[in-house]
């Protein structure tokens, strides 16, 4: 697990001087990356999963995975293949035309019955003739359904993926439970922090936030659904009816009229949600939690996500529900001055700080903050001590800032996005370690570094240093 860290290390640059370029190699391939192999080992493991007898759904969803990549869009338009289709069982097999005819009646009317519908073409001895007949009728059918068509089978393989993905954290529930164990450990340092926080009492919002910051816990995937279980419901139904067809192009057009729920978020890539009060990782961070991790890795990989995803209920946010009545005014000031100067010392793009990005890098400060003082706090014997095997590099501490850096290893992140609400990725490590206090000393950099010389003023955004009023 180190080599997969140690992978992206660039020697040439000090830690000190930039820390973000040391820890994630400016010329690393995209495939490379920290990030994109637990992506990619994550939907190995996900591939492999669906192979197995687990659940009866499994199979399922592969075949349908598999017929739908085949298809070509173009083809849902074109009713020639159907009476080529159809033709051709009318010659050669019987039965099989009739099973054809019968696909059509069960999918455009619904009709199990054999006596029903597009049945009675079967006795039509010309079956060119009756080839174009079924397709006069079907027609007008298969407009309506085309026009969905490609829309539709796009948002299957989307929602395929997340499906995939939620049957998985059935299947890894421990992963979940661990999760939740380390999110309580923020939590506990989170409340004493905010029952010393001076603008919070003079406030008179200790208990306000106290509640707010209670409210937030760590659900799975189960959110996929929650949100809207009817589609889901329904879309598997369909997907039953459908795999039960037995011609081609019946199938194909039963397909296409799946209505599939929309996915808005991808649970196949590193990432992490906070519908408050859901608190959601998905599953390829999930999957981190289950490689052999030292606490420095937990915590650096891990639950440094958790804790940006708490500061996001703790910032005033612009969103719909504003939770916290007011925030911290100079606390604001603080943060965004550390960006800006990051922004000015670190960048290799784009580079601005707007109020729109208050939320995240608030959150990017708080989370580093709280994450590495819980870290700190549980295993303060050992952060300093080297790890067997690597007695000349590594201590945990400093794997804690190695590990949380890999997370944000993505090479297309040194610029940011003017439509994106997250600083670059160089820029909020860089910002993030600048504020940890111990930084400095862990890689023994010295006043006159870089990354030292980035650092602003420190914000306290809790706790008994922070500001006196909001
Ligand atoms: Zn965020």
């Amino acid at each position: 697990m180190i080599k997969l860290i140690e992978m992206n290390i660039d020697d040439e640059i000090d830690p000190c001087e930039d820390f973000y370029r040391h820890a994630c190699k400016k010329d690393q391939s995209d495939h490379s990356t920290f990030v994109n192999i637990i992506e990619k080992s994550f939907r190995n493991e996900m591939d492999e999963l669906m192979k197995s007898d687990k659940h009866p759904i499994f199979p399922k969803i592969v075949e349908l995975e598999n017929f739908v990549k085949l298809l070509d869009p173009k083809l849902i338009n074109d009713t020639d293949s159907a009476r080529f289709e159809y033709m051709e069982k009318c010659i050669n097999n019987k039965e099989e035309a009739r099973q054809m005819l019968l696909d059509f009646n069960k999918l455009i009317y619904n009709h199990d019955e054999s006596d029903c519908c597009f049945t009675n073409l079967i006795f039509d001895t010309d079956c060119e003739r009756a080839a174009d007949n079924l397709i006069k009728r079907l027609k007008k059918k298969f407009n309506d359904v085309a026009k969905k068509g490609k829309k539709s089978w796009n948002n299957f393989l989307k929602f395929s993926g997340n499906f995939k993905a939620f049957l998985w954290t059935k299947a890894n529930n421990d992963l979940i439970l661990r999760s939740r164990e380390l999110f309580e450990n923020l939590r506990e340092d989170l409340m004493e922090l905010i029952e010393e926080t001076p603008w919070l009492i003079n406030s008179n919002t200790v208990e306000a936030m106290t509640e707010i910051a209670n409210q937030l816990k760590v659900v799975d995937t189960e959110m996929i659904t929650e949100f809207n279980q009817k589609e889901v419901n329904d879309a598997l139904d369909s997907i039953e009816k459908c795999t039960f067809l037995t011609s081609g192009t019946a199938k194909k057009y039963c397909y296409a009229t799946i209505e599939v729920p929309r996915c808005e978020v991808n649970w196949n890539r590193v990432n992490a949600m906070n519908f408050h009060p859901y608190l959601s990782l998905t599953n390829p961070v999930l999957s981190i939690l289950s490689l052999n991790l030292t606490p420095a890795m937990e915590y650096g990989l891990v639950v440094s996500i958790l804790g940006h995803e708490y500061g996001h209920t703790l910032m005033r946010s612009k969103k719909d529900h504003i939770l916290v009545p007011y925030f911290s005014e100079n606390v604001t000031t603080c943060v965004q001055n550390q960006f800006t100067r990051s922004c000015s010392f670190f960048k290799e793009g784009l580079c601005e700080t707007e109020i729109m990005q208050f939320d995240e890098n608030g959150a990017d400060l708080f989370g580093g903050h709280l994450t590495y003082e819980a870290f700190k706090k549980r295993h303060s014997c050992v952060l300093n001590k080297s790890i067997r095997g690597y007695e000349y590099c590594w201590t945990p501490a400093k794997l804690f800032f190695y590990s949380m850096a890999a997370v944000d290893c993505y090479r297309e992140n040194s610029e940011s996005n003017p439509d994106d609400p997250h600083h670059a990725s160089k820029i909020r490590v860089n910002a993030v370690f600048a504020q940890i206090p111990d930084f400095a000393e862990v890689f023994q950099c010295d006043a006159k570094s870089k990354m030292m010389q980035s650092r602003s003023e420190q914000c306290h955004l809790f706790g008994s240093k922070a500001p006196e009023f909001f």
